[in-house]
């Protein structure tokens, strides 16, 4: 402390003034305490006259419960002099704190004490202040730290004043590196972020602003609340919602996926009513859907009679198989599209299948109907380009019944007018009558009772053996299937067998008729070089599983594959190309293929040396031409024909000797018919000897009668 000059002591009066006016209280005091004077001051401050003062002395002005008195008394005796603050007391008794100092005054008789002192009732308010909101400042600092939350601060200059542990650790930096710094130089990844923008938002409204996004340098989605601080600058609170929002993303997820799936099930559920209803080739309805069509209609409108036109091309098979199944399906989608025209808002039209449409008219007039099925066959027979220039015809089936009509079987009906109108030579239209409907419950009953006859074991078969003409035994023999209808007696197989084939039965037909045919041969395994024939329809070839079934077979029973041979009609080839394909199977495998009832069908002679068969059995009509001219000349080029593709001859049929002569002439190689044996059980064969270690089968009379010159050798 520097020492107060002294060289220039104060003026006269000058103490007088600083008493009277000071602004500190003065009191001037016996040491012993009493008061001998009070300035004006000290008199406002505490709050008594001079007298007053001098009446209750010095002692009388402390606060004595202020622990601070005792100090002062004790230093004062041991100084003589303090300094220090005390609470003083006011006349109406209420304290105050006063900076005081006391002293004894030097110089002079009488020593004299002064003590002058000063209201600190500002002051230590103040510093109260200033200590609270330190505390509370310290408070928040602390409370910052605790957070959870991150936070940091910046001034009105963007500079970071402080930023809590957590913001630290997550944003990867130290208090001490970024307090003090510029907020943009330091984090220069915010500029441009949805953050500045809510800074600067902050700063410009004087509003808190909230806002998520993601601070992509500290790989951090951040939910972060912006407050302007009233000294200026913000105070930035934000918090990670990474986890949040991958939950929410993954949530997102799971209800986009949901969501798909539900569409995606919605619509594979549509697709599946649609595709159970429609034609997948030309979009019509199919038979389903023109069930289900022609029902709402009848739920809907009062109809009264409803007519079906049933629509089938002519020959379609021979443009699949020609031209291949693309342009099939072109001429199949233009027939869809034409018929679908014609059909316009009123009637429906639906594809049932292959080359067979079905058109539904309501309330339709008989004249009306003839008017449609002509516009029909009109419509079809319209050349259609589908590379190259194609050309059918149409032919069309008619039936009608008044509602409620049952659609099956008018549907029948109206299939049956149409194989009709094709039989009249197709391109044309016809209508059920009587006669065929007469048929066609005929029909229905063999097909019912035909279900039953697999089931009870009603089907039976008989053998008709061959003869080999040169060598006069029984080269084969052919399996001929029967049924025994309980009512109707023995049913030929002419009458079930194309009735099994339509009603999808002609599988489990096949399937008993081959395990029978099989058995039975096993049992003729002592005969040499029997061979056993088996009819086989086309669509038991269709799906190509024969060449399996009959290798399973021969397996099971441990039967050589040159014991069986299967017969197949020549409308197999017609009806596809890949027939061929699965017969070239069945003869790798051993199996004889024959063509039966060779000239009636669809093969000319030209085409006999494409078709992979070994024997070709002449049907009976040729037979009954023999002895014409003309009957010999055609059976002898398919003989001739035949032996030049290495296929062997059989003729069926042979009912007189003529016939048989004549065909042994023209080099037959065998021949069956009812003058050599009818078709009987096995055990009525005449291949069943008594002995069978004397294998050679019985020449057959009617075969011994063949004079001898005229067997071909
Ligand atoms: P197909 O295979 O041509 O059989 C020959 C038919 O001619 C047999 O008629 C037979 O009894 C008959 N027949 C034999 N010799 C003579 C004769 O000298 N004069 C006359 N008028 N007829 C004779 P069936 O048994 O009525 O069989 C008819 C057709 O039924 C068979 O013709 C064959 O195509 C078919 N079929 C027979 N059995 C089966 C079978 O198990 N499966 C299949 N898919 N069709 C069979
Ligand atoms: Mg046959
Ligand atoms: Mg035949």
């Amino acid at each position: 402390m520097s020492q107060c000059p002294t060289s220039t002591s104060l003026p006269d009066g000058a103490y007088e003034a600083l008493f009277t006016h000071g602004i500190d209280g003065f009191l001037l005091a016996s040491p012993e305490g009493e008061i001998l004077r009070a300035n004006p001051r000290a008199c406002e401050l505490l709050g008594r006259s001079e007298a007053e003062l001098i009446e209750v002395g010095r002692a009388g002005l402390v606060d004595r419960r202020d622990p601070r008195w005792v100090e002062a008394v004790e230093r004062r005796g041991r100084d003589g002099a303090y300094r220090g603050v005390l609470r003083l007391r006011r006349g109406d008794g209420s304290t105050f704190p006063a900076e005081v100092s006391t002293a004894l005054l030097p110089g002079g008789d009488t020593p004299l004490a002064y003590v002058s002192f000063r209201d600190m009732t500002a002051a230590e308010a103040e510093a109260a202040r200033t200590a609270e909101s330190r505390r509370a400042a310290a408070e928040v600092v602390d409370s910052l730290e605790s957070f959870s939350d991150m936070y940091f601060g910046v001034d009105a200059d963007w500079r970071i004043t402080y930023i809590n542990a957590q913001a630290e650790a997550r944003l990867g930096v130290s208090r001490d590196d970024v307090v003090g710094r510029d907020l943009w130089q330091h984090f220069p990844d915010l500029l441009g972020t949805p953050f500045e923008e809510a800074y600067r938002e902050a700063v410009r409204t004087r509003r808190p602003v909230t806002v998520e996004a993601c601070y992509a340098a500290a790989d951090l989605w951040a939910e972060t609340r912006v407050f302007p601080l009233r000294r200026g600058g913000l105070g930035v609170y934000f918090r990670d919602v990474g986890e949040r929002r991958a939950m929410e993303q993954e949530r997102e997820r799971l209800l986009t996926a949901e969501r798909r799936a539900r569409t995606d099930a919605e619509r594979a559920q549509h697709d599946l009513a649609h595709r159970a209803t429609h034609d997948d080739l030309t979009g019509l309805p199919n038979r389903t859907g023109l069930v289900q069509q022609v029902g709402a209609v009848l739920d809907r409108w009062p109809v009264a009679g409803m007519t079906l036109l049933f629509i089938d091309l002519d020959r379609f098979k021979l443009v699949n198989d020609s031209l291949g199944h693309a342009a099939g399906d072109a001429l199949l989608a233009v027939a869809a599209s034409r018929l679908a025209e014609l059909a316009g808002s009123t009637e429906l039209v639906a594809r049932f299948g292959g080359d067979e449409f079905v058109m539904a008219m309501f309330d339709a007039s008989v004249v009306a109907a003839d008017r449609m099925a002509a516009a029909v066959i009109a419509a079809l027979s319209e050349p259609v380009e589908t590379g190259a220039r194609l050309a059918v015809t149409a032919s069309v089936g008619m039936a009608s019944s008044a509602v409620p009509a049952d659609l099956d079987t008018l549907l029948r009906e109206a299939d049956a007018a149409m194989h009709r109108a094709k039989d009249g030579g197709g391109g044309r239209a016809a209508w059920f009558d009587e006669q065929m409907h007469l048929q066609s419950v005929h029909r229905v009953r063999t097909e019912r009772d035909l279900r039953l006859a697999l089931e009870r074991d009603e089907l039976f078969l008989e053998y008709q053996p061959a003869f080999d003409l040169r060598f006069e035994r029984i080269t084969h023999v052919e399996a001929l299937v029967r049924w025994r209808h309980p009512e109707r007696g023995v049913v030929p197989p002419l009458e079930f067998v194309p009735v099994a084939e339509e009603a999808g039965l002609i599988g489990r037909l096949g399937e008993w008729v081959l395990g029978r045919v099989v058995e039975q041969a096993t049992r003729w395994a002592h005969v040499p070089g029997l061979r056993v024939w088996v009819n086989v329809s086309p669509r038991q070839l269709a799906d190509g599983r024969m060449p399996d079934v009959l290798a399973t077979h021969l397996a099971r029973a441990g039967l050589g594959a040159d014991r069986l041979g299967i017969e197949v009609t020549e409308s197999t080839f017609a009806d596809s190309s890949c027939m061929a394909a699965v017969l070239e199977e069945v003869r790798a495998l051993g199996v004889a293929v024959a063509i039966d009832d060779f000239g009636t069908g669809y093969s000319s002679l030209a085409r006999l040396g494409d078709l992979p068969v070994d024997v070709i059995k002449i049907d009976r009509s040729f037979v009954q031409d023999l002895g014409t001219a003309r009957g010999e000349a055609v059976l002898s080029s398919i003989v001739t024909l035949a032996h030049a593709l290495d296929a062997e001859v059989i003729a069926e049929g042979v009912e007189t000797l003529e016939q048989l002569r004549a065909l042994s002439v023209l080099g037959a190689d065998s021949a069956s018919g009812f003058l050599l044996a009818r078709p009987a059980a096995p055990e009525h064969l005449p291949m069943v000897l008594a002995d069978p270690a004397s294998a050679r089968p019985q020449l057959h009379p009617s075969v011994a009668r063949v004079p001898r010159e005229l067997r071909v050798h």
